[in-house]
């Protein structure tokens, strides 16, 4: 595995340098299809990307804990086989997240300079994961850094001041998850998560209350996601109905969409009322044909 290293040191540089330099290309292309004229104030320097990862870590010292995991496996009697899968897996990650790295810290930077953009809009490219697409189509200054993850490939596209204050133009969350098979729904969302969603619920919830290690409370019972069960969320639902307790968000976190499709999916009028009742649906609208 030692041996590839220098090719691949070589393979990550020479991609940072061809996204660094189809940067200024695609700005110029997205400015001229807005109609924007003014020049840019300085010029990208596309060799200054090279090298570096982004966090600041020289390409050839990331690349050395990619190996780095390899040779631990085999210090630990891992087979051969298994300890190169994992490095290359390492490696893979590390090679996809610094090359798109450098393609929006590219963008990024060479947006700064034209006087005509205000600021960025969030690309995402199917298939991503639930958090992307919820951030999908959303835009941001330029003074707000780019939130991605490992082999995030969600890209930036910049956004003159014009088309700031109309909002962007590209595709909301709900529609990219539209546009989606139902496989790719619910590979990104979780089953219970895209099924919520199918029934209406909103992204933004239903991502949210995901959050690993997040515990909540209903029907004055402390749970985690995942140590409830179907028939204990059920009673939980039926305690806060009898109750008539009406669900107050400032008070306690709410259950997952999962939940709630897991314990309710069968009865489709319920679960929607359910989604609504945390938050997960705002429209009359939503219910389910
Ligand atoms: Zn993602």
């Amino acid at each position: 595995m030692e041996e590839i290293r220098p090719q691949v040191v070589t393979a990550v540089e020479e991609a940072q340098q061809e996204a660094a330099a189809l940067a200024p290309l695609y700005i110029a292309g997205t400015l001229l299809a807005a109609g924007a004229v003014s020049a840019p104030l300085a010029l990208l320097v596309a060799g200054a990307f090279v090298g570096l990862a982004a966090n600041g870590l020289l390409i050839s010292a990331l690349m050395d804990f990619a190996f780095g995991y390899y040779r631990r496996a085999r210090l630990l009697d891992v087979p051969e086989t298994d300890a190169r899968a994992l490095g290359l897996a390492k490696l893979l990650t590390y090679v996809a997240t610094e090359t798109n790295d450098t393609a929006r810290l590219a963008v990024h930077v060479g947006s700064v300079v034209e006087p005509d953009i205000a600021g960025y809009e969030r690309v995402v490219t199917l298939p991503a994961c639930g958090r992307c697409i919820l951030l999908s189509g959303r835009l941001y200054r330029y003074s707000t850094g780019f939130l991605r993850h490992p082999r995030c490939d969600c890209s930036m596209r910049p956004i003159t001041s014009e088309q700031w204050r109309e909002g962007g133009s590209s595709r909301s969350p709900q529609a990219l998850f539209g546009s989606m098979t139902r496989a790719q729904q619910d590979k990104a969302f979780g089953r219970g998560e895209a099924a919520a969603i199918r029934a209406g619920a909103d992204i933004g919830r239903v991502v949210n209350a995901r959050r690993a290690g997040q515990v909540y409370v209903a029907g004055g019972h402390e749970f985690t996601r995942e140590a409830i069960t179907s028939r204990g969320i059920g009673r939980q639902l039926g305690a806060l109905a009898r109750n008539g307790g009406r669900y107050r968000r400032s008070q306690v976190p709410r259950p997952t969409a999962a939940q709630l499709v897991n314990a309710l999916g069968d009865d489709q009028i319920e679960l929607v009322q359910q989604l609504r009742r945390f938050g997960y649906i705002r429209h009359d609208e939503a219910i389910p044909a």
